[in-house]
């Protein structure tokens, strides 16, 4: 019945605007339809059957998990990137600039839509550290590179932090359903109504899911804060005011030097809601600063870079003794995260 309504669609449309489906370029895959069901379907579409994995826009399709050779091709497109290449006719830092904006350039498809696999990042890594630093041994280990420049590093990204970054993307798309056939799909067969945030993985998941799941998981409440490191002999109190336990709750919303943060950053963007907690603080994203509008994108940026930020400062204090400064967290760092930002927009790399 559903492939019925799809070809009638397909029809439809090539008879409207004189795009038709070539036979000769399509093939039909299925997985778990035998028998008359599938001679049926066969009937119905006139299309030869194809057997998986095959490629669609150069990615992988399987109905099971990859297998690591699945990730070949991949592979195979740095491998020629670099080849095209020879390390002699580049600087180093054109080589270092090369491996930064063009082959993570080509990693950035693959690590949006599947989590990659150690043995393959361990390939890649070893393939972009070959060609960086030529035939000569490796300088500088390589998460060392991943820092930013700022802390030493050449900014290039750490693939499996940025695999799970983009792939968190995901997870966003199915909380708020996104209009997307393989969304639609996970809500409807897999959640069924319940919330990705609360899903319980079961046995038959997908591998992509599973994965997204774990993402969760990590995202989630994972943030060392002391009250967490209970199994450490340490000083629990909070190192902003050293008046309560510090807990994610205190330590960004309810402590009196974060409270300060947040009223300069409310003044300057006019937010009227005060932040006094992680939760009323999306929901008020979700309900308030959604949209494309710069006002929207700016209010955004502030909540996200402002969580940063007060991390980044308690951090400083508790391992390098660095009073903690409401200058540091406010103003100046967001109005940098918000030029960055809208450069990128103006002037996309
Ligand atoms: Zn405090």
């Amino acid at each position: 019945m559903s492939v019925d309504i799809l070809i009638k669609c397909l029809s439809t449309f090539g008879a409207m605007s004189g795009l038709n489906i070539n036979v000769g370029k399509s093939c039909l895959y299925t997985a778990g339809i035998h028998g008359q069901e599938l001679e049926d379907i066969l009937a119905l579409t006139n299309l030869p059957v194809g057997t998986m994995p095959f490629q669609y826009l150069g990615i992988p399709l399987a109905a099971e998990k990859l297998k690591v050779s699945s990730y070949d091709s991949f592979t195979n497109k740095i491998s020629t990137y670099i080849g095209a290449w020879s390390t002699s006719s580049l600087s180093y830092v054109g080589r270092a600039e090369f491996v930064r904006a063009v082959l993570q350039g080509v990693e950035c498809f693959w690590l949006s839509i599947f989590p990659i696999p150690a043995t393959v990042t361990s390939k890649i890594i070893s393939l972009c550290r070959r060609f960086l630093w030529g035939s000569k041994k490796s300088l500088v280990a390589w998460n060392q590179i991943c820092l930013p420049k700022h802390e030493g590093g050449l900014g290039f990204r750490d693939i499996k932090s940025w695999n799970a970054a983009l792939l968190s993307k995901t997870l966003c798309n199915i909380h708020s359903k996104k209009d997307c056939l393989w969304i639609k799909w996970i809500n409807e067969v897999h959640l069924r109504g319940s919330d990705i945030w609360k899903y319980k993985v079961r046995k038959g998941d997908s591998p992509l899911l599973k994965r997204l799941l774990e993402i969760r998981d990590t995202v989630r409440g994972k943030l060392q804060t002391k009250d967490r490191l209970w199994y450490l002999q340490i000083d629990r109190k909070c190192p902003f005011c050293a008046l309560t336990d510090e807990s994610t709750q205190h330590l960004f919303f309810s402590c009196r030097f974060c409270r300060e943060v947040w009223d300069h950053i409310r003044d300057w963007l006019a937010i009227r809601r005060s932040m006094s907690t992680l939760l009323s603080s999306l929901k008020w994203m979700k309900k308030e600063a959604r949209g494309k509008s710069w006002p929207s994108r700016a209010k955004r940026i502030a909540l996200a870079t402002t969580v940063y930020y007060i991390w980044m400062e308690r951090n400083k204090c508790i391992f390098e003794g660095i009073k903690p400064q409401v200058e540091s967290i406010g103003f100046k760092p967001l109005l940098a995260h918000l030029f960055s930002f809208a450069r990128s927009r103006v002037c996309p790399e």
